[in-house]
C-alpha cells in the first residue's frame, strides 16, 4: 500500500483489530474471497440432521458477510475474478466438453467470430505499421487528422468531426443490436441447413447452431460481440449432420452476418445491420486454440463500459425512470429530478465529450413517444445498449448458476463429511435460519484488511494456476 496512513485511518485500523471477534470477522471476509463491497446480513441459522435431530452447525445471532458477486472489475476485483474464471469454464466446456457437456463437442465444427457495428462517421484511429511505429490517423476525407496516434491515445474512437457524426443512428444501433444478434443466429441455422441440403422443417430434428457470446464496448461507444458458434446435432451429445464441417459453419455465419437486419421503429433511421469488419476464425484450426478462445471471451466478460468513456451506473431519475413526470400521469412533474428525468448533473461526471453526446442523444430520442419502448433514457449510461454482457444458447454449455451451486454443494459436502455423513444421507440435512439486510461495504480500516486478504488470495490463485499449467505441459 503506497498511500500514507493518516491518523484517522490508523485509529480505525487499531479499533477494528481490537474489537471482539476480529478473528471471526477476518475468516468471514476470507470466505467472501476478500470482496470489496460485501452485503451484510443479520440473523442466525442452524444446520440440522432431521433424522437424528442433531445440530450439525449453529451460527448464533450475528452478522454475516456475503460477496457482492459483481461482474465488473471496476466494482469488485475479487468477485469479477470469480466471474471471469466461471465464464472461462463455461466457454471452455462448450468448446471441449466437461461440466456435464459431452466431450464429443470437441469434434464439432466451431467458429470464433467478432461482429462489429457499421461506421457512423470517421473516428480517430491508430494504424500499426511495424512494431512500435504508427501510421497517420486519417490522411483522406473531408476532415483530416495527420496525427500518429498511439494505442492508448484518449482521442481514439472520438469522431473526427462531431458535427457530422451520425449520433441518432449510432444510438439506435446500440439499442437494436440485441435483436440483430438472435436474428443472426436464426439465419446461421437456416444457412447451415441449406448448405447441407436439409429442409428448414427437418433441420431442428437433425442439427442446431449453438452459441455463446460476450458484448464489449469499443472506444467509439458502439457495442461489438465476440461469439462462439458450434454446429451440433439436435442435442449437443448427438452426432452433427453429415458434412457439417468448419467450412460449412464459417460460410453460414458469414452469410448470416451479411444478411441479418432489423428495421428501426421509424423510417428516418437506417436499418440495423453489422459492419463490414467481420472476423471469423476456425477454432482448433491454425488460428486459435480452444484455450485462447475461452480466455479471450472470459476477459471481456468482466469489462464495464469504462472503455467507451461512459459510467457504469444509470443516469435516469429513480422515481420517474427518466420520464420527468410521474408514471401514469401526463402533467405531474417529478419532484426529485425537477422534471429533467436526470439523477445526476452530467457536467459533474467523468465522461468523454463523445460519450456525452451519445448520452444526450439517448435523452432526446428517449423522450419521443414512438421510441419509448427502446428505454433509451434508463439505458443512457450504456449509450442505448440494454442487453446482457454475456449470453449463450441453452444447449451451448453449463450455466454460471450451475457452477456456483456446484461450489456451494462442495462446501456443504465438506461440512457433512466432517460429521461423518455421506452424500446418500445428505437429504436428511436442512439449514434453518432467518436473515435480514443490514448494510454494505466496509469502514476505511476494515477495507484495508479486506484488500490484504483479497491480494493474498489472488496470489494463491496465481500460484495454483502456474502449478496447474506446469502439470499440463
Ligand atoms: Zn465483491
Ligand atoms: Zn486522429
Ligand atoms: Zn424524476
Amino acid at each position: 500500500m503506497s498511500r500514507a496512513i493518516g491518523p484517522d485511518l490508523y485509529a480505525d485500523l487499531v479499533e477494528v483489530a481490537s474489537k471482539e471477534g476480529f478473528g471471526e470477522w477476518l475468516s468471514m471476509v476470507r470466505a467472501t474471497g476478500g470482496c470489496a463491497n460485501p452485503i451484510h446480513l443479520w440473523g442466525e441459522s442452524r444446520t440440522l440432521d432431521v433424522s437424528t435431530g442433531e445440530v450439525l452447525r449453529q451460527r448464533d445471532e450475528g452478522r454475516l458477510l456475503v460477496a457482492c458477486g459483481n461482474r465488473r472489475a471496476s466494482r469488485c476485483r475479487t468477485c469479477s475474478e470469480t466471474y471471469r474464471a466461471d465464464t472461462y469454464q463455461l466457454i471452455r466446456a462448450g468448446l471441449v466438453g466437461g461440466k456435464n457437456v459431452p466431450n464429443s463437442v470437441r469434434n464439432h465444427a466451431r467458429v470464433f467470430a467478432t461482429l462489429t457495428a457499421p461506421s457512423f462517421g470517421p473516428v480517430h484511429h491508430f494504424l500499426e505499421t511495424q512494431a512500435g511505429r504508427y501510421g497517420r490517423c486519417h490522411p483522406h476525407g473531408t476532415v483530416q487528422c495527420h496525427v500518429r496516434h498511439s494505442p492508448d491515445d484518449l482521442l481514439l474512437g472520438q469522431p473526427l468531426d462531431p458535427t457530422t457524426y451520425d449520433y441518432p443512428n449510432a444510438v439506435i444501433w446500440n439499442a437494436l443490436v440485441t435483436r440483430l444478434w438472435p436474428r443472426t443466429v436464426q439465419l446461421a441455422n437456416r444457412q447451415s441447413a441449406r448448405s447441407l441440403g436439409i429442409s428448414q422443417r427437418a433441420w431442428p430434428h437433425l442439427g442446431r447452431v449453438s452459441v455463446a457470446k460476450v458484448a464489449e464496448f469499443q472506444a467509439r461507444g458502439l457495442i461489438h460481440f465476440h461469439a462462439v458458434f458450434r454446429l451440433d446435432g439436435p442435442q449437443p451429445g448427438d452426432e452433427p449432420p453429415a458434412g457439417a464441417t468448419a467450412d460449412v459453419l464459417t460460410d453460414a455465419v458469414h452469410s448470416a452476418a451479411q444478411s441479418a437486419q432489423v428495421i428501426a421503429p421509424l423510417p428516418i433511421f437506417r436499418p440495423v445491420v453489422w459492419g463490414e469488419q467481420l472476423d471469423l476464425r476456425t477454432v482448433d484450426g491454425d488460428m486459435m486454440t480452444d484455450t485462447q478462445v475461452a480466455g479471450y471471451i472470459a476477459k471481456y466478460a468482466t469489462k464495464g463500459a469504462g472503455t467507451a468513456g461512459t459510467v457504469d451506473y444509470p443516469l435516469a431519475c429513480r422515481d420517474c425512470a427518466g420520464l420527468g413526470r410521474l408514471p401514469g400521469t401526463e402533467a405531474a412533474r417529478c419532484r426529485p429530478c425537477h422534471g429533467t428525468g436526470m439523477r445526476y448533473d452530467l457536467d459533474s461526471l467523468q465522461i468523454t465529450p463523445h460519450a456525452r453526446v451519445m448520452i444526450d442523444t439517448c435523452w432526446s430520442l428517449g423522450g419521443q413517444p414512438s421510441l419509448e419502448h427502446l428505454r433509451l433514457r434508463p439505458w443512457a449510461h450504456m449509450l442505448g445498449f440494454r442487453g446482457h454482457f454475456s449470453t449463450k444458447s441453452r444447449r451451448y454449455s453449463t450455466t454460471l448458476a450451475a457452477l456456483r451451486s456446484a461450489r456451494r454443494r462442495w462446501r456443504t459436502d465438506e461440512m457433512l463429511r466432517a460429521h461423518g455423513i455421506g452424500a446418500e444421507d445428505a437429504d436428511n440435512v436442512i439449514v434453518a435460519g432467518h436473515w435480514t439486510y443490514a448494510g454494505r461495504g466496509y469502514s476505511e480500516g476494515e477495507a484495508v484488511y479486506a484488500a490484504t486478504i483479497a491480494s493474498d488470495l489472488a496470489e494463491n490463485r496465481t500460484l495454483a494456476r502456474q502449478v496447474e499449467e506446469d502439470a499440463e505441459r
